[in-house]
């Protein structure tokens, strides 16, 4: 079953959540000269158009990238990393000076941080998808694959580059996605140590991450970093209430950086919206 299409979704405030954070492990990747392959194992479309049938369906922008973009003069003023991430968003509108036409997916975001010794691997696996990302314009050191992106991730290790950065982004369709995802993370950290993998995972009333958190710590993971950015309380809700970052082998500094990016975001998504971030396992 291949449901799942994130244009839905694209920009909502989980998509902030997720590509702020990758946004700022970027930043501390590129401030080495030494090469590194990226590998993106759930891909998505590259860039979304809002004004797509999809994404004007729900129109989750509206409270996700949207009052981040109408309030971008006071936000780039308060924070130089938030200030940043919206010149690349920028950087992707196509319509009139003010106007918010697009939003970059996690392809976009990494493959302009591509540079001539870098490596991207992306992964999709629905048809349609794919196809949609086979029409981005990127690097020529940027690989698209149509096929399973753990499995893919997996069979690529250990990578030809001294360093390595992955991002885990399933849509978790399939309630076995959760126990996958902490088998390729064990797998990944076995085979390439120093690894930095970023895992988004959706807050649900079923908490099924729980199982999947609790499952790393028991596979002896370390130095496994979380942040979860909560928009509602459990109970109000009926579907995704909130949004959760894994970083294993988080940069030093990462989380002083990110608690002052979303100390000027996260008011914006909603009044009673809370982010909390610690080690899930330490050293
Ligand atoms: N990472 C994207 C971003 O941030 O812009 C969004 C990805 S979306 C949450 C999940 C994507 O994974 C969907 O496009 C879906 O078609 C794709 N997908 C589902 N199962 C997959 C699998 N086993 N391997 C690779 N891609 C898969």
């Amino acid at each position: 079953m291949l449901a799942y299409q994130h244009a839905y979704h694209a920009g909502n405030f989980a998509d902030i959540h997720k590509h702020l954070t990758l946004f700022a492990v970027i930043q501390h990747v590129l401030r080495k000269n030494s090469a590194i392959t990226y590998i993106d194992t759930h891909a998505g479309r590259g860039c979304y158009p809002l004004n797509a049938t999809e994404s004007r369906k729900l129109m989750e922008y509206r409270t996700g990238v949207s009052p981040l973009w109408q309030a971008r003069r006071e936000l780039g003023a308060r924070n130089a990393l938030v200030n940043a991430w919206l010149e690349q968003v920028e950087s992707v509108q196509q319509g009139r000076e003010e106007e918010l036409t697009h939003y970059p997916g996690s392809p976009w975001w990494l493959a302009q941080a591509l540079r001539p010794q870098d490596r991207l691997s992306l992964f999709e696996l629905h048809p349609g998808e794919h196809r949609h990302l086979d029409a981005q314009p990127l690097p020529a050191n940027a690989r698209r694959i149509h096929g399973d992106g753990l499995v893919g991730m997996t069979r690529m290790l250990p990578v030809g580059t001294p360093r390595l950065c992955v991002l885990i982004d399933p849509s978790y369709e399939r309630k076995e996605e959760y126990q996958e995802v902490a088998t390729a993370l064990r797998d990944l950290a076995r085979k390439v140590r120093h690894a930095v993998a970023l895992v988004w995972y959706p807050l649900l009333p079923a908490g099924r991450h729980r199982e999947m958190l609790e499952r790393m710590r028991d596979d002896g993971l370390c130095k496994l970093w979380q942040a979860e950015l909560q928009l509602a309380a459990p109970s109000d809700s009926h579907g995704m209430y909130g949004s959760g970052m894994l970083v294993l082998n988080p940069p030093w500094g990462l989380e002083k950086e990110l608690t002052a990016v979303m100390e000027a975001v996260v008011p914006l998504l909603a009044a009673s919206a809370h982010y909390r971030s610690g080690w899930w396992v330490g050293e």
